[in-house]
């Protein structure tokens, strides 16, 4: 029997940061190291192209976004690791989507509510359309569990529902994916911590897990931990991360703390600092090693475009015949 499929994406946007890791890239390794999956997971190139990065940036952020990817654990002979602009069946499938995707469902959408304050000067078509083509990277493989953050979890709802609204259309193929998500599905921004972790709102806001012990340290010393009103999502923020990176014991004594009112937050960030500088040590040194040779990771993507590309051309036969154009 087939093993049920696993899809997920990252933009090639930046360096990847504790939420991308804690929201979705560790489970993407776990589901990987599980066997009981067939895994896709790709670097969705095009989806930057909504967003005010250049060309030449774009193009060396493909190489060290797989490097990354490679240091935390994807491996290629188990899942299948690809470029999204190396199948152009993607934004085929999405000009079908579009056709049958209400725009008020669209409208409806969050993040480009959040993505059009942000980049308030770049409004494009493409932003707007953007979970039309995420809906056709997870259904070009016949997607079932999609790994994502919180915040995703609305697109794949959509991606959903594009299926229905497909099959209802034309003829029953597509089926019903889900998200899946980790125990931290939403890590919040240092500085602001109401909002999510995320690159737009800035470099302070994110700790990138390429970070040196150095930047780490300063990173997590400026974070907020008082929200004014009594509440503190900021010290929350700092105990997620504790509770993930430093050992039981330690997290147990300052659960201990916050509770009794003895806790001290010079002690907490000097904690939390050190247990992330040490858990990535290692993939300090893996990412380094990798990107000395930049074309043996084309290499290994170039191998994972031909594995999707028969997926994704078969799909598209189906596709094109059921709509009635072939
Ligand atoms: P960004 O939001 O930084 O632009 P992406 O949109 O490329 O990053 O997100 C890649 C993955 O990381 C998605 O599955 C997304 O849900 C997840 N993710 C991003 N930011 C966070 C966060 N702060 N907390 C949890 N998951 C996140």
């Amino acid at each position: 029997m087939s093993k049920p499929v696993i899809f997920s994406g990252i933009q090639p946007t930046g360096n990847l940061h504790l939420g991308n890791y804690l929201g979705a890239i560790k489970n993407w390794i776990d589901i990987q190291n599980s066997g009981k999956y067939d895994c896709y997971f790709c670097i969705v190139d095009y989806h930057s192209l909504t967003s005010d990065m250049g060309p030449k940036e774009r193009h060396q952020q493909i190489i060290t976004t797989a490097a990354e990817l490679l240091a935390l654990g994807i491996d290629p002979k188990k899942s299948t690791f690809f470029v999204q602009s190396d199948v152009p069946e993607h934004t085929e499938l999405a000009w079908v989507f579009n056709t049958i995707t209400p725009m008020s469902e669209l409208q409806r959408m969050t993040q480009f509510k959040d993505k059009s304050d942000i980049q308030y000067k770049n409004i494009n078509a493409g932003l707007f359309t953007y979970p039309i083509l995420q809906a056709a990277d997870i259904l070009l493989y016949h997607g079932r569990y999609v790994p994502v953050g919180k915040d995703q979890v609305q697109h794949i709802e959509l991606t959903r529902d594009i299926a229905r609204w497909f099959n209802n259309r034309y003829q029953k193929y597509f089926s019903e994916t889900k998200p899946m998500l980790t125990k931290t599905p939403k890590v919040m921004s240092l500085l602001e911590p109401s909002k999510k972790m995320s690159k737009s709102l800035g470099e302070a806001h994110v700790v990138e897990l390429n970070d040196n012990p150095n930047t780490i340290e300063k990173k997590i010393k400026r974070a907020v931990t008082d929200g004014g009103d009594g509440a503190a999502p900021g010290v929350e923020n700092l105990m997620l991360l504790l509770n993930y990176f430093a050992d039981f014991e330690t997290g147990q004594q300052f659960l201990k703390a916050k509770k009794d009112g003895s806790i001290r937050y010079g002690d907490l960030k000097k904690i939390v600092s050190e247990s992330i500088a040490l858990y990535f040590g290692d993939f300090r040194e893996s990412r380094e090693d990798l990107l000395v040779a930049p074309d043996n990771i084309r290499a290994l993507l170039d191998v994972g475009a031909q594995k999707a590309k028969k997926v994704a051309e078969e799909t598209m036969k189906n596709v094109r015949q059921l709509v009635g154009v072939r």
